[in-house]
C-alpha cells in the first residue's frame, strides 16, 4: 500500500519535475509521513530523496527547519487569515535551503472561501515554492483547486480494486452476461472472499436504487461512468438481486461448497 506513490514521488524529485503543487489523499498518519518524507527529499542536500544525515533532513526531523511549513489547525476549518499568512509567507526567499514546503495537513478543513484564497497562490507559485495538501478526501477540493496539482492516492487499493470488481460484476449483469461473472466469480476461491463480495453487491445494487432516484428528480451528483451505465438495471431487477442475495446469505452457515455459492450469486444477478 502506497509502495507505487512514494516511488513515483522519488523519481519526480530525483528528475527534478517534482510539480509545484500536489494532493496526497489518504489516511491521516500514512500522508503526513509521505509529506514529510517528500519534503526532506526536496530539501535534502545529498542524495536524490533524502539521506537523513545532512543538516536540512536533521532540521526536518525535529521539526525545526525554517523553510518547511506544516499547517495544521485544531479548529473544526481553517480560517481564511491561515491561508492569508500562509500567501505571505509564501513569497519569503527560502532561508538556508534552495527552496520552501507548505504541508497543509487536513485539507478537507479547508472551506471554499479558504480554497479560493489558496488558488490565488497556486495559479501562480513563487519559484521554488512547493505545496504538498493533505486529505482523507480528495472530493472535498473545488475542481478549480485539483486542476492545479497532482493527485496522489495512497486509500486502500486492495479495497478500491474490490469495488471495481462489483462494478465489473454489475456491468456483466445488465448485459446477462452469466459466463463473464461466473469467470470473475471463479477467481474468488475462499469463502469470506464470497461472502464480502455478497455483502458489497448488496450494497452497491442499494446505491444504484438511490442513483436511479437522483436522476429521476434530475439531482444527479455521481459522474461516474460505469456507475451511470449500471443504472441501465431496472428498479425491479435491483430489487430482485437484494432479495437473492438476502436468500444466500441465510444459508451460509450450512457451508455451502464455494462452486455451488458462485452459481447462486450469478443467478441472483442475471
Ligand atoms: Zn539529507
Amino acid at each position: 500500500m502506497g509502495l507505487n506513490v512514494s516511488e513515483k514521488i522519488k523519481s519526480l524529485i530525483k528528475n527534478k519535475h517534482f510539480p509545484h503543487t500536489v494532493i496526497i489523499e489518504g489516511e491521516k498518519e500514512t500522508v503526513l509521513k509521505l509529506a514529510e518524507d517528500t519534503a526532506k527529499g526536496i530539501l535534502c542536500l545529498n542524495s536524490d530523496y533524502f539521506c537523513g544525515e545532512c543538516k536540512n533532513c536533521h532540521l526536518a526531523d525535529i521539526n525545526n527547519h525554517p523553510d518547511l511549513k506544516i499547517i495544521s489547525t485544531e479548529k473544526k476549518n481553517y480560517l481564511v487569515e491561515d491561508i492569508r499568512d500562509l500567501r505571505k509567507e509564501a513569497f519569503l526567499t527560502p532561508f538556508i535551503a534552495n527552496s520552501r514546503i507548505f504541508i497543509i495537513t487536513e485539507s478537507e478543513k479547508l472551506s471554499d472561501k479558504c480554497q479560493n484564497s489558496l488558488l490565488k497562490i497556486l495559479e501562480e507559485p513563487p519559484k521554488n515554492v512547493y505545496f504538498i495538501l493533505l486529505t482523507q478526501n480528495s472530493a472535498s477540493f473545488l475542481n478549480t483547486v485539483l486542476s492545479r496539482a497532482v493527485l496522489f492516492s495512497v486509500l486502500n487499493t486492495e479495497e478500491s480494486e474490490f469495488d471495481n470488481t462489483v462494478k465489473n460484476i454489475f456491468s456483466l449483469a445488465v448485459n446477462k452476461n452469466r459466463v463473464g461473472i461466473l469467470e470473475i466469480l471463479s477467481g474468488l476461491k475462499q469463502r469470506e472472499e464470497i461472502e464480502k463480495l455478497i455483502l458489497k453487491i448488496k450494497d452497491y445494487a442499494i446505491y444504484l436504487l438511490k442513483l436511479k432516484q437522483e436522476q429521476n428528480i434530475g439531482k444527479n451528483l455521481n459522474f461516474n461512468e460505469t456507475d451511470i451505465k449500471n443504472t441501465a438495471l431496472t428498479k425491479e431487477r435491483l430489487y430482485g438481486i437484494i432479495e437473492k442475495l438476502d436468500g444466500i446469505f441465510k444459508v451460509l452457515d450450512f457451508n455451502l461448497n464455494v462452486l455451488l455459492l458462485n452459481c447462486a450469486v450469478c443467478n441472483a444477478l442475471t
